[in-house]
């Protein structure tokens, strides 16, 4: 719709007292692009997520989404999974998933009938009726996600999505991203782990310290990964 860019972001900047949390970070986002955010924690990556949807305002800079100035318009065609997880402990995995399409203006009959079909594929299936206080984090953690894809959007935003993943979550975190993409959505995401970013982007931004210190495709990103390492943290 925008010449082929989902998301754009030029000079964005967030001040906190006289901090600059964001300051001055451009981001071009390609449709059907999976697309990372890679930056320790404190960089800014939240914020950065939170302006481009339009939760928080900028002091400056511009942003566009799905060929939008304002976010909040095009809000039933995005997915977000925000950085603090939450679910209804007492609603069952279905019901958690329904209800977040319908958030966005999906069907309830449609979402619990693709929350069915999103948990079996995502090897949920077990826990279709379960309420989400029985799951373990990593579980809710998924179901969460699973319910910000149930509307189907043209943009996914994911911020740290494979953090307090188990190697077993974080594989069907990785295949259900790219069941994302194949099915012609954009997704956007954050991370501290450089790994990640590797095994999933076409492209990644690294942010430290509010600004962008490197935009380019995964291969150049590797090229240069001697001098990022320091960026990735010890946890
Ligand atoms: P993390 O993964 O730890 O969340 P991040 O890269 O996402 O890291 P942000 O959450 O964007 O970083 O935060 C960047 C900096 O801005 C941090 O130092 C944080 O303490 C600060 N900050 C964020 N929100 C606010 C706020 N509302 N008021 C004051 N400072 C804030």
């Amino acid at each position: 719709a925008d010449n082929g860019i989902a998301v754009s972001a030029e000079a964005l900047v967030k001040r906190y007292g006289a901090r600059r949390v964001v300051d001055g970070v451009d981001l071009v986002v390609p449709e059907g692009a999976i697309y990372g955010v890679l930056g320790p924690n404190g960089a800014g990556k939240t914020t950065t997520l939170r302006m481009l949807l339009g939760i928080i305002e900028p002091d400056s800079g511009r942003r566009r989404l799905l060929g939008s100035d304002a976010p909040r318009d095009v809000g039933d065609r995005v997915g977000y999974l925000p950085e603090e997880r939450g679910l209804y402990p007492s609603m069952t995995a279905r019901e958690a998933i329904a209800f977040m399409g319908a958030l966005r203006g999906l069907e309830w009959r449609t979402g619990r009938a693709r929350a069915a079909e999103l948990l079996e594929a995502a090897g949920l299936g077990h826990a279709i009726d379960g309420k989400i206080r029985k799951l373990s984090k990593g579980m809710a953690q998924l179901v969460q996600l699973l319910g910000a894809v149930v509307h189907r959007p043209d943009l996914l935003v994911l911020d740290e999505p494979f953090s307090g993943l188990d190697p077993v979550n974080q594989e069907r975190l990785e295949a259900l991203i790219r069941a994302e993409q194949a099915r012609g959505a954009t997704i956007l995401f954050s991370t501290h782990v450089m790994q990640h970013a590797q095994r999933l982007c076409d492209r990644l931004a690294i942010i430290a310290r509010g600004q962008r210190r490197f935009e380019g495709t995964v291969d150049e990103a590797r090229a240069l990964l001697p001098q990022h390492v320091h960026y990735v943290p010890h946890r």
